[in-house]
């Protein structure tokens, strides 16, 4: 394995080294073994057991240099200057097979100078949410960070109850977040910010450099790659649940789980963060909230990049989230082009799903498999107005110089058959806690297929059943 750390090396007054706090008796929960050989962490190098060190925070690899980040954001609309890395330690960066450097980054290492009063660890039930997420998101085709390792320890843990201490091993290009941008602008420190645009340029944003403003480039493009993320996130039902601006990767990647969902039943205004009493990270707002905090980051470039420019910027994220999500609703729902009647089409179909709590995953994975009108009445319910709708949509698809099952196969490709539902990670949570890790591993490998029908793995595609409705996942993780 071969560090470079650049980012220990260019921003030295930026961060807190420190060493891992290490998890006591640790045992791994799950491995990702391709994403280990990509980055060079293959058997023969570092054996099983070296592996669970480092990644309980027992013990560092030659090369790395552990380190905490700080930066600051707006959490829940309002400016807080007193982030950081209060769990998580960049263990460093490694040159991966494909050449480039990727964070190695332990979630739940131990309190740091950013802990503000916390204790630096996280629990096994989210660090298992956060893993699964990060995969089941990279396997359909939604950029996030990804996940190597989870790994429990004995160490108790105190939130509502006691639980046990976990560290999920995150791996990206780069943790730097809008928050990064935010400290350096709201702490007056103009040339290290200058400094961090153009450190992100270099390493990141490589195609910005052949822009007559590099730095014009770079943020514009943040803005473009934010509005395609959150019109993948809307296209496929995934509620972040805390899109605060230190959870938002200048990378355009899904980023920071917390109480995160995928819709099970359709609801526009669907709140997953059991504290957020006010619904401001609802589903439906997800796509304003994006524009929002890119306005935070559009104030910390203030001193670079002039008003209109990125005002200019700015207004570009509303037609790009739109171009983008329209192409994705167009695909799931098996048309070729894009009417002046597919827009209402559209509209008809959510609005059904939210009128009769029809799952939203399985309302269009049903589209993807049948165009028989009993099969799709007994879904939908025997209503006149859901009979107007199917006779709308059947003639519309039917219309088309395309033969069914050339179409139910392109739609199979964009409407999932398995999601990482909040009842299935509960099950696995479940057992996880009691010691048996199974269920946790069958997901993971089940969600790397989302959209193939797997040989009897079908009961994990169900409707959520009644009692998940009332799973409440909360911010205490
Ligand atoms: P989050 O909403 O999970 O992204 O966390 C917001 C901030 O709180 C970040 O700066 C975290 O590092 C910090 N934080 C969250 N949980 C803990 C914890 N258990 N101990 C220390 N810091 C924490
Ligand atoms: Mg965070």
């Amino acid at each position: 394995m071969h560090f470079n750390n650049l980012y220990y090396q260019t921003f030295p007054n930026h961060y807190h080294s420190q060493m891992p706090m290490a998890l006591a008796n640790p045992m791994l929960v799950c491995k990702n073994q391709e994403l280990a050989n990509f980055l060079g962490l293959s058997e023969q190098r570092i054996r099983d057991a070296d592996f669970l060190q480092v990644f309980s925070g027992q013990a560092v690899i030659e090369g790395m240099q552990p380190l905490a980040q700080k930066y600051t954001g707006h959490q829940f609309g309002y400016y807080n200057p007193d982030l950081g890395d209060g769990r998580g330690l960049l263990l460093g960066e490694v040159i991966a097979e494909d050449g480039l450097n990727w964070d190695l980054h332990l979630k739940g290492a131990g309190p740091t100078p950013y802990s503000r009063g916390g204790d630096g660890r996280a629990v096994l039930r989210s660090s298992i949410r956060e893993f699964l997420a990060c995969e089941a998101l990279h396997y359909l085709g939604i950029p996030s960070s990804r996940a190597l390792a989870l790994t429990v320890g004995e160490n108790p843990v105190y939130r509502e109850t006691q639980e046990q201490a976990a560290i999920c091993t995150r791996v990206c290009r780069s943790h730097i977040r809008f928050g990064h941008f935010e400290y350096l602008f709201h702490s007056k420190q103009t040339d290290e910010l200058k400094k961090l645009v153009d450190f992100c340029i270099a390493h990141y944003f490589t195609e910005c450099l052949a822009e007559p403003k590099p730095e014009l480039a770079f943020f514009r493009q943040i803005v473009i790659r934010t509005a395609q993320l959150i019109a993948k996130w809307q296209a496929y039902g995934f509620c972040h649940g805390v899109m605060n601006s230190d959870n938002m990767s200048i990378l355009g990647i899904t980023f920071d789980f917390g109480p995160y969902a995928f819709l099970d039943a359709y609801q526009e205004n669907f709140i997953c963060n059991h504290s957020d009493h006010s619904g401001r990270y609802a589903f439906n707002r997800q796509p304003s909230i994006g524009l929002w905090n890119l306005n935070c980051l559009a104030h910390a470039f203030s001193g670079i990049l002039s008003i209109d420019e990125l005002k200019a910027a700015l207004q570009e994220y509303e037609p790009e989230f739109l171009v983008h999500y329209r192409d994705l609703m167009q695909q799931k729902l098996g048309l070729t082009d894009w009417q002046p009647q597919d827009q209402p089409l559209l509209g008809q179909l959510l609005d059904l799903m939210q009128q009769h709590q029809l799952d939203f995953t399985n309302t269009f994975r049903l589209l993807s498999e049948t165009d028989e009108q009993a099969e799709l009445m007994a879904w939908f319910g025997a209503t006149e107005q859901n009979m107007a709708w199917i006779n709308a949509y059947l003639r519309r698809v039917n219309q088309q110089d395309i033969s069914a099952d050339e179409r139910f196969k392109c739609m199979q490709k964009v409407n999932p058959n398995y999601i990482l539902r909040n009842y299935l990670a509960q099950n696995a949570i479940e057992a996880a806690e009691k010691g048996d890790f199974s269920q946790v591993n069958e997901l993971f490998e089940l969600l790397k297929n989302p959209f193939t029908t797997q040989k009897d793995k079908q009961h994990f595609a169900d409707n959520a059943p009644q009692w998940a409705q009332q799973l409440e996942i909360s911010c205490s993780s």
